[in-house]
């Protein structure tokens, strides 16, 4: 019985529960405000590297654009000149050849060739190409359908990036053969270079061709990769076009990181999402620039995490301030109507809902209303002999046996110190007794542990009936009356009006 009773014992505030779980609630809260902050701004870096991307897409394409176009006019030009359209049929190379290395000089081009029809070089500016068959590239192929292309390849000797235009020649409305230039690469080197010093610090860019493959890029590793996968047809035209000869075009990884010299930033692509990456096509030509730009500043991301961190961690506090007050208002309630050592109702609650019950026994005075007034006996020695704390336990525990033995419906009160009362609507005195004789001998019985001491009260009890018009003050001096004599009459007994007190059974 004793452990029961001590798990039902003094009712005790659940704060420091509370506390946990509303210090773990807000920790969440924090955590999830933080990560979404984090989503948020890591989003908002992205968006931003991507921004950057395309204005610099933009910012490069006229200066990219016009140096292509600048050669992919040249064609037409020089078709124009009639010693031009006389090469592919009444020239020989001993007199076109200085002839073509003068123009090519003026024009700064590494090479400028004639090709006959069959593909084979008539002419050159670099002599070497003379007797060359150029029929399996495509610039050729082009040209001898009237269309002036670019093109792009690895010089077959000098295994450098060589860039070419071509265009038609045409004799009396007849394609007589293809006029072909080979760009100087160290001066498109030059011009990439420099626009990379002045517009693009931080920032990767790769040059790539028809079919994505990276001809010329910021980064040494990246040349000759394509930008997303190849088919096999397209590798076999590359390998049939002598394109890249040695290399086979890899697809770059879909997320590249490298750290910058400087270590100020990292360079983070993703490739496959377009993340801090734009591409734009070079007008006049089927090529395209792609840049890839670091995100500048990864911090903003946690700048981002602390600020939503913060916003959810002040909603979670007005949340939190809000839970305590509404648990301090339910305490302070339950305080006013609980004892909190005995868990009996107050006194305060008494004066409230006692009256309303007289007042009903007075309209029907023939149910029966009772009060049973309980006091320990001798308490006083227990305080003194084992200390207050003591005291309370057993106070707490008499308390509780005394919520174990009634019934629902009585209303049990701690009336002041000591002594406890108990109301039994509805009861007559003989019910009263059989009450307070149950919990009389349940405390009797009852063994109170108080740190390393064992202690056994007893409980002395006075019972009234209530009579019609009376006061419950008068009631509760009558109870208490009874109960004085049950202390007179040697204590651990019952007193109800009309008897004397009995020794206990
Ligand atoms: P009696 O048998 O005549 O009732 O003797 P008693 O010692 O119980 O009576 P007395 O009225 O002399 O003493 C009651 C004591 O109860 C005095 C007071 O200090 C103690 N008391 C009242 N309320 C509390 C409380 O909440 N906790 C503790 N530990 N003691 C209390
Ligand atoms: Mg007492
Ligand atoms: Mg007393």
């Amino acid at each position: 019985m004793f452990r029961r009773l001590t798990s039902q014992s003094v009712n005790t505030p659940s704060c420091p529960a509370g506390n946990r779980w509303l210090l773990a609630a807000t920790l969440s809260v924090m955590l999830l405000g933080g990560a979404g902050g984090y989503l948020w701004g890591a989003n908002k870096v992205m968006q931003q590297a991507d921004e950057r991307a395309a204005e610099l897409a933009q910012q490069w394409d006229p200066a990219v654009s016009a140096f292509f176009s600048r050669y992919t006019l040249l064609p037409r030009a020089l078709e124009l000149l009639p010693r031009i359209r006389n090469i592919p049929t009444s020239d020989t190379p001993a007199s076109a050849n200085p002839f073509l290395n003068d123009l090519a000089g003026r024009f700064e081009l590494d090479a400028l060739y004639v090709i006959r029809p069959s593909g084979t070089t008539a002419a050159s500016s670099n002599e070497s190409f003379v007797g060359e068959n150029y029929a399996f590239r495509p610039y050729f192929q082009n040209a001898m359908n009237g269309q002036v292309s670019t093109y792009v390849a690895l010089g077959s000797t000098s295994g450098k990036a060589g860039y070419y235009v071509a265009g038609p020649i045409r004799k009396d409305g007849q394609i007589v053969g293809v006029i072909a230039i080979k760009i100087r690469s160290s001066s498109i080197g030059e011009l990439l270079r420099q626009l990379g010093e002045d517009e693009a610090h931080g920032v990767d860019w790769a040059l790539s061709d028809e079919h994505g493959v990276i001809f010329a890029a910021s980064r040494d590793d990246w040349l000759h990769r394509s930008r997303h996968p190849l088919s096999a047809a397209t590798l076999a035209q590359l390998r049939n076009e002598r394109r890249y000869p040695n290399t086979r075009p890899t697809v770059m990884p879909a997320a590249y990181r490298s750290d910058r010299e400087d270590g100020a930033h990292s360079l983070f692509m993703h490739l496959n999402d377009h993340i801090g990456m734009s591409s734009a096509p070079i007008s006049g030509t089927d090529w395209r620039i792609t840049f890839y730009t670091s995100i500048r500043n990864p911090t903003l991301a946690w700048a981002y995490a602390a600020i939503g961190g913060l916003i959810a961690l002040a909603i979670a506090l007005i949340g939190a301030m809000f839970v305590f007050r509404e648990m301090a208002r339910s305490q302070m309630l339950r305080t006013a109507v609980r004892d909190p050592l005995t868990d009996l109702f107050t006194r305060l609650y008494m004066k409230e809902a006692i009256p309303p019950l007289v007042a009903m026994h007075d309209r029907h005075p023939d149910q029966g209303f009772t009060l049973v007034m309980l006091d320990i006996d001798h308490f006083k020695r227990v305080n003194d002999g084992y200390g207050h704390i003591a005291g309370d336990r057993v106070l707490a525990h008499v308390g509780a046996i005394i919520r174990e033995q009634i019934r629902a419906g009585d209303i049990p009160v701690r009336y002041g110190g000591e002594e406890l009362a108990v109301f039994l609507p509805g009861e007559g005195l003989a019910e009263a007794q059989q009450c307070a004789e149950r919990i009389r001998q349940a405390v009797e019985k009852a063994t109170i542990r108080s740190g390393h001491s064992v202690l056994n009260v007893t409980i002395s009890g006075g019972i009234a009936a209530h009579r019609k018009g009376e006061s419950l003050s008068a009631l509760v001096e009558r109870a208490d009356h009874e109960l004085y004599c049950a202390k007179e009459a040697g204590r651990n007994r019952v007193c109800a009006e009309g008897m004397t007190g009995q020794e206990p059974i």
